[in-house]
């Protein structure tokens, strides 16, 4: 099967031109006779594009200097543990918000390390809406407050997140970091695997307020402990040398095409593109998630029954469409539509549904 329309909800598309450019620099990475792939991590090459990375990320996010940015691997789910290792020590507890299949996986993780508290939830409404965080009632001993701010199976999306004045918020940005601008300074710790918005698998991007670092005790395992790796600007082992290079490339594409605000416009006009498509079609395509929850990440959907639901996905992918089913605990159909996706890509996407209508509906 040959694919033309990506809509893979992560690992996910790439801009073209990058991949291009990834292409291209592979045998020769500017100009030094090797690739990527085989240079030392010490290497002066190397160091150019790891720190040139952390400080496009801090230029595009406009972060405050008293922030470390680092990189991690073992993906998003590797920092669902990491997060409670660090912070959640015996005298306090963790206040968690549980909007979805992620943010249930960072509970899980946080319950083996110390107490949890759920402050907010939504699971009562199959998380099609996101719980109300004006409501939350957060102990004042607690660690932090963890949130999601897109739920990328159930395609829900804050967007606010609330002030949680000295208890520091913690968020996994995994799918929408980069989409849209947003205040830094609001957070103690973000996190956000990179293969949704930042480019391929394989690195996760911690952006740490330094009071947070002070506050880590215990016996932490090196390679678990954020102090370690900020204090060595994250080389204290070798870094996914070849997903921060592709990184480094998709934050350059990202601010030559507007920055932050710049994402945030072409996200909403393919989100409303999307969405108006299944609202105007008259109950034929129903959206799972409430209005005031969409997301304009990751777009879920549902037809009036299995059978159709699957008839539109074979027929999507013999022409050339991937990626629309949707998350293994949700069922029915999903569009990520991430940064790199197009408006027209969209188009094809909506105007494929609508002719799929007319014969269907
Ligand atoms: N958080 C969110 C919001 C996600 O969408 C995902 C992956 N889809 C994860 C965490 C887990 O990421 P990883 O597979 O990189 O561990």
């Amino acid at each position: 099967m040959r694919y033309t329309y990506n809509f893979n909800a992560g690992p996910a598309a790439l801009p073209l031109e990058v991949i291009r450019q990834v292409q291209n620099d592979l045998i020769d990475i500017n100009g030094i006779g090797l690739s990527i792939l085989e240079i030392s991590h010490r290497s002066e090459e190397y160091e150019l594009i790891h720190y040139e990375t952390q400080q496009l990320i801090r230029d595009l996010l406009d972060i405050p200097s008293d922030y470390e940015v680092l990189f991690f691997q073992g993906g998003a789910s590797t920092q669902f543990a990491m997060v409670p290792m660090n912070f959640l020590t015996r005298e306090y507890m963790a206040s968690y918000v549980y909007s979805g299949t992620w943010s249930g996986k960072a509970i899980k993780e946080a319950e083996k390390i110390g107490e949890v508290a759920i402050v907010a939830s939504s699971e009562n409404e199959q998380f099609k809406r996101l719980p109300d965080l004006d409501e939350m009632n957060i102990h004042p001993g607690s660690a932090y407050v963890h949130v999601t701010s897109n739920e990328t199976a159930a395609g829900v999306q804050y967007q606010n997140l609330p002030n949680t004045g000295n208890i520091p918020l913690i968020c996994d940005m995994s799918s929408d970091i980069l989409s849209r601008p947003f205040d830094v300074s609001k957070f103690g710790l973000i996190y956000a695997g990179a293969q949704k918005n930042l480019g391929p698998a394989g690195v996760t991007v911690v952006i740490v307020h330094r009071v947070l670092l002070d506050r880590i005790q215990g016996n932490i395992p090196d390679m678990m402990n954020y102090r370690i790796h900020a204090k060595s600007n994250s080389l204290y082992n070798t870094p996914p040398v070849f997903s921060v290079y592709v990184v480094n490339l998709v934050l350059k594409w990202i601010a030559n095409n507007g920055g932050t605000r710049g994402m945030a416009e072409r996200n909403r006009l393919k989100a409303d593109l999307v969405y108006e498509t299944i609202d105007r079609s008259g109950g034929f395509y129903k959206g799972l998630a409430h209005r005031d929850s969409r997301s304009i990440m990751n777009v879920t959907f549902s037809l009036l029954n299995e059978e159709l639901e699957r008839c539109l996905l074979h027929e999507l992918r013999l022409n050339g469409f991937i990626g629309l089913e949707g998350h293994r605990d949700v069922g029915h159909l999903r569009a990520s539509i991430y940064n790199s996706v197009t408006y027209n890509q969209c188009k094809v996407l909506t105007d494929f549904l609508t002719e799929f209508q007319r014969r269907y509906g």
